[in-house]
């Protein structure tokens, strides 16, 4: 079970679907901390948060330059001002896209590092206070190209992909002491990740998703709320699509 003794931490809350989330747990309750990779982007959540007197503050953070040990450092003194951390949600991510013939080292491992790596070692620092708090929910941003591929996405599907596997496997370590870990894969929603896309390939993509739109920030907040909370008491180590049927498993 998930209570709001602790906090909620979400990456990549400056925009996009984690800023949606951040908002969205700041409505269920929780106190919220999000990240953001520049001060104006920090400032942004802290503006969100002082505007509506909620709990919470903004926190600058680049998974390029994070080590475990900076991380352990920082959410230990998150802990100390919010409790415990209730509620994690891994969302942060990027893409860079290229076909696999050319594709650089460089593209490949800052989208791991971004998008699996960082999952890993954010997680580590805040499992040690859920695990002696017996009680938390992780939720894990995928992709539906985890499940479906795409050509010239390689590095992002393999990360987003790692993810699920990832999320399975905490899962099955950590249900025992209360703490609950889940993965959502969104298809196409609209944030800045997709607004490159050019309206001829919108068409086509359409043509594939039968409830023939993009999808809303607020609706994969909405699942995200919804494994975070008592409701999904029973359900861990489980993959929620978010894509408007884009692909079915
Ligand atoms: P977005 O609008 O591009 O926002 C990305 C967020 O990640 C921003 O807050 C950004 O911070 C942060 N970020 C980027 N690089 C980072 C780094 N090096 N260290 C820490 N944070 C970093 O993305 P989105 O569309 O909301 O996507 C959110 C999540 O959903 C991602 O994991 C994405 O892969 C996944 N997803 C999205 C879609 C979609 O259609 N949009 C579909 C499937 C999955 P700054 O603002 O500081 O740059």
């Amino acid at each position: 079970m998930t209570d709001k003794l602790g906090f909620a931490l979400v990456t990549g809350a400056s925009r996009g679907i984690g800023a949606a989330i951040l908002a969205r747990l700041s409505d269920d309750g929780y106190p919220v901390v999000g990240t953001a990779t520049t001060s104006p982007g920090v400032a942004t959540i802290d503006h969100w948060l002082t505007e509506r007197g909620r709990a919470g503050s903004g926190w600058l953070l680049d998974f390029r330059s994070a080590t475990i040990e900076s991380l352990e450092e920082a959410v230990k003194n998150l802990e100390q001002r919010w409790g415990p951390v209730s509620v994690l949600v891994n969302n942060a991510g990027i893409t860079r896209d290229d076909l696999l013939l050319r594709m650089t080292g460089a593209l490949w491992d800052e989208v791991i590092e971004v998008d699996l790596s960082a999952v890993f070692r954010l997680t580590k620092a805040c499992l040690r206070g859920m695990l002696r708090a017996r009680g938390g929910a992780i939720i894990n941003l995928s992709s539906v190209v985890a499940l479906s591929g795409n050509p010239g996405q390689v590095n992002y599907a393999a990360a987003k992909g790692g993810i699920l596997g990832f999320t399975r496997s905490l899962a099955q370590e950590v249900g025992s002491r209360g703490v609950r870990v889940n993965a959502v894969a969104p298809g196409l929603i609209d944030t800045d990740m997709t607004r490159e896309i050019t309206p001829e390939q919108k068409k086509l993509l359409m043509e594939r998703i039968p409830l023939r739109r993009l999808g809303k920030v607020e609706e994969v907040a909405g699942c995200v709320s919804f494994l975070a909370s008592p409701a999904a008491a029973y359900i861990t180590g489980e993959t929620l699509q978010v894509n408007g049927g884009m692909y079915m498993s």
